[in-house]
């Protein structure tokens, strides 16, 4: 699919036409000084054009016709739209219409800078595109899957409910893009990984990104906090703002204007361009520029370590944006003795980096270092194009929506048979009491005792048969009463999840990892995948309506085998929230009354 990709900002508007199928750019457009003496440059021209007027509205309505001109024919099947926020309101990209819009305004007050610019080049754009499908991609949407302990400021609960306030996390787009290409460099499935990707470029963030999900990132409900960035401060005490607001009479616009335009390098340094500061640094021996570079790396190591730690430990450390991918020296400040964390820095590869086109990853760690560290070319235009693609295709299908028969899953244990054996004996058979919907699958007349360090929670089932792995799969309530914080897992991820002790009528057993809390999932066959138009590991959401009452689940994860029977799974919690009764049912959710799924892939 040909897709226009537009990054609508105050003063410059970038536009590129990417071929989605083999990441061809077609045609780059930028307009800048958009409200002063614009201009219009295309990649295939040498000098910009001066525009007549000035303006967004203006300056786009004269490059629209240039741009399609210049395609000379060539179709654009999707306009996607970086939008900087979506808020609560927007968990993944969504096709654009006047209640997408709306929304997105009413959003603005969460990103003033940017969010009503990017608006603005949404409206001129569909005037003029008309019969095209727009597509909004927002830079917050691959953090909605941070666990809430990682998004919850602790501040007082209503106030914060009042004025949506938690961690969202930004440059979304580039951080789930390197993460995919990184597991792709590494023939590993992103499912099996734990990453951490540094995205340094003016603006700078890190994500954890565990086994394919974000699960913790340093920008939090403005993209002010975290990590010291060009002119913008990252984490400062919050005390020194009422402080300031007190000595130096500074208002919150003055405030404001400090900690994201004055501050960060710019503030330590006098420069917010990290090569004049690793130029200064070396040549001139500048005091101000060696110290911005050293507070620079040193709360980028910070971070690392404590997500490292976040995860349980780390497979690869990425580095990208302008800074990320270029600099060799902040490569190496940060990377120098992380030994402990298993990652030995390759300075000889390190400071032969040189990313382009052709080698848009780069790997510099010693051949014995147990993590890898990569340097990536982002490319957050080609992601926002993909996820465009994947919405206009979704759109474009017809959906049957068959409804889908939901099973709540009450506590339960999948049990090796070695374990089965420590608890009931040696040599001891599972017995079978019902079997389950599922083919071949059984609740036996088993049952074991899970303890916890508050509680215990007896006749726990167990269902068979025996596996090989133990896995205990508990609701958010029994984490509480046991005292246990489980992590939202799909079956079979155990790795690092919490451990228990269970009892059984001959003995016990300390399992040291195994429980979790399992994430809501829909089992299908491949042919109800067709008729839905998903496929294995996409994420959906669900309506469910019981008697008057419905309920949407998002971040529900598709789950395809041939042995697989269509059913819905959810927790006790879900099920209780959800008031559902033995009979309940729930539809894949729509959009604009057509096929589209709220659909998101975990690749
Ligand atoms: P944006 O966040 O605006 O997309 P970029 O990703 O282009 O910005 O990153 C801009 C930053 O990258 C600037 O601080 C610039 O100095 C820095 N940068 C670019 N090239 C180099 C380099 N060779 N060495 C160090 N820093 C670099």
């Amino acid at each position: 699919m040909n897709i226009l990709v537009i990054n609508c900002g105050s003063s410059s508007v970038k536009a590129e036409v990417i071929n989605t199928l083999n990441k061809k750019r077609l045609l780059k457009m930028t307009a800048e000084r958009v409200m002063d003496n614009a201009s219009i440059r295309f990649s295939d021209e040498e000098y910009p054009l001066s525009c007549k007027e000035n303006g967004h509205r203006a300056v786009l309505e004269q490059a629209f016709p240039l741009l399609v001109k210049k395609l000379n024919g060539t179709i654009i099947h999707g306009v996607g739209h970086r939008v900087v926020h979506g808020g609560d309101a927007f968990e993944q990209a969504v096709v654009i219409n006047d209640d997408v819009e709306q929304i997105i305004s009413s959003l603005n007050r969460l990103a003033p800078l940017h969010n009503p610019i990017n608006l603005k080049g949404i409206r001129i754009a569909r005037d003029f595109f008309k019969e095209i499908p727009h597509i909004a991609v927002f830079d917050t949407a691959f953090h909605n899957t941070l666990p809430k302990r990682a998004k919850t400021y602790a501040l007082p609960d209503e106030l914060c409910k009042k004025h949506k306030i938690r961690r969202y996390g930004f440059h979304g787009t580039s951080h789930d893009y390197v993460s995919q290409a990184a597991a792709d460099h590494l023939q590993t499935d992103i499912r099996a990984l734990r990453l951490i990707t540094c995205h340094l470029g003016n603006g700078c963030s890190l994500a954890a990104v565990e086994y394919g999900r974000s699960i913790e990132t340093s920008m939090g409900m403005t993209p002010l906090e975290g990590l010291v960035m060009g002119t913008r401060s990252g984490d400062i005490d919050a005390g020194i703002l009422t402080y300031l607001a007190e000595q130096e009479n500074m208002s919150a616009d003055n405030i404001d204007h400090l900690l994201n335009k004055e501050s960060g390098l710019k503030g330590i340094s006098g420069t917010n361009d990290m090569r004049d500061i690793i130029a200064k640094a070396s040549n001139e021996n500048d005091d101000a520029a060696r110290l911005a570079l050293q507070v620079f790396t040193h709360r980028l190591r910070k971070y690392i370590g404590a997500y490292a730690a976040v995860m349980g430990g780390v497979d690869a450390i990425i580095f990208t944006g302008g800074i990320g991918e270029n600099s060799p020296v902040v490569r190496h400040r940060t990377c120098q003795r992380l030994d402990f964390l298993g990652a030995i820095i390759n300075e000889d590869k390190n400071s032969a980096i040189t990313l382009s086109e052709d080698a848009p990853i780069q790997s510099f760690n010693m051949n014995h270092s147990r993590v890898q560290l990569l340097a990536i070319k982002t490319d957050e235009q080609y992601s926002i194009a993909r996820q465009t693609a994947d919405l206009v295709a979704e759109k474009n299908k017809v959906n049957t929506t068959p409804v889908i028969p939901i099973a709540v899953s009450a506590r339960h244990m999948h049990i090796t048979q070695e374990t089965l054996e420590q608890l009931f004996g040696a040599g001891y058979q599972l017995t079978e009491r019902n079997p389950l919907s599922q083919p071949n699958q059984f609740a036996a007349n088993e049952t074991v005792t899970i303890v916890g360090p508050k509680n215990k929670i007896e006749r726990v089932r167990i269902l068979g048969p025996v596996r090989p792995k133990n896995q205990i799969e508990i609701s958010r309530t029994d984490e509480f009463y046991l005292g246990i914080d489980a992590p939202v897992r799909e079956s079979g991820k155990t790795e690092n999840s919490a451990g228990c002790k269970v009892i059984g009528p001959k003995g016990e057993i300390n399992l040291k990892e195994g429980l979790i809390c399992a994430w809501r999932h829909i089992h299908m066959t491949p042919q109800d995948a067709a008729i839905f138009g998903v496929a294995d590991r996409d994420i959906v959401e669900v309506e469910v309506t019981e008697g008057s009452r419905s309920l949407t689940f998002g971040n529900v994860l598709i789950r395809v085998s041939p042995k697989y029977k269509l059913e819905m799974h959810i927790d006790t919690d879900e099920g209780n929230a959800a008031e559902l009764g033995r009979s309940a049912q729930g539809v894949l959710l729509k959009t604009d009354g057509k096929a589209s799924l709220t659909k998101k892939k975990l690749r």
